[in-house]
């Protein structure tokens, strides 16, 4: 079994107890974080001493998503020039842009490793595979399964009917639903809860979570778009929740 708990879910910027992107995912005895966003140290110091972290996987280079990563370097530095045994912590992260990766990149208290959408990571028994996305800059969906259970987090991304298949059977989905059918612009870097909800029946999905809420809008907006595409397993994040993720079902 997996456990994914959210620490995070604000989209862009974090407000009053609302980090942006972070979710710690646990199984056997690995834990490791996917993205790292403002706020998600403090989340995550609650349930475990951050220098535990075995491995950290960026699905991008957006602030959102890396900004307690400087500051995360500082905690390792910090008890390890006061005696505590630290190691390094593997960061595995798109290659581009180059300039950003380039400034944490000098962070000694990290491995830095790029993935693409050709690799897989073996670790335990789990088996992680990406998906590049449709975003402005390199990104990547996550897939990762283990024991017959499959969570999927999609990190950002713009409407790609071709996601189905990527997060096809996932017991566990986690979504970027940056984006309302009523603030439809030209160009989305975000999906719907309507092109979600396509997307999730056509993926034979389990649970359904919508992520990535921008703080600005307003989150019943959110809830009635997607109620009123009629039934269908949805849920909003919250902060602190934690789901066990095994095959066939979920709690
Ligand atoms: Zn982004």
């Amino acid at each position: 079994m997996m456990k994914v708990r959210i620490l995070g879910f604000s989209g862009g910027f974090p407000t009053a107890m609302r980090p942006t992107s972070g979710y710690l995912l646990t199984y056997g005895d690995r834990n490791v974080l996917i993205d790292c966003g403002s706020g998600v140290l403090s989340e995550l110091s609650k349930v475990m001493s951050p220098e535990k972290i075995d491995a950290i996987i960026l699905t991008h280079w957006h602030q959102d998503h890396i900004s307690d990563l400087g500051v995360f370097g500082y905690l390792l530095q910090m008890m390890k020039s006061d005696g505590f045994e630290i190691k390094k912590i593997p960061i595995y992260c798109p290659s581009e842009p180059h300039n950003i990766r380039a400034r944490f990149e000098t962070d000694p208290h990290f491995i830095f490793q790029t993935y693409d959408a050709d690799s897989v990571l073996d670790w335990e028994g789990s088996r992680f595979s990406f998906y590049k996305t449709i975003h402005p800059i390199e990104c990547y969906a996550v897939r990762v399964d283990y024991l017959n259970a499959r969570f999927v987090y999609t990190s950002d991304t713009a409407y790609d009917p071709m996601l189905a298949e990527f997060v096809r059977d996932s017991n566990l989905l986690i979504v970027d639903a940056g984006a309302l059918e009523s603030r439809r612009k030209d160009k989305m870097i975000h999906t719907t809860p309507t092109e979600w909800r396509e997307i999730y029946l056509k993926s034979g999905s389990k649970r359904v979570v919508l992520s990535h809420l921008i703080p600005y809008y307003d989150l019943s907006d959110t809830v009635a778009e997607a109620s009123a595409l009629g039934i269908w397993h949805f849920e909003l994040p919250k902060i602190g929740v934690e789901y066990s993720v095994y095959g066939g079902q979920e709690t």
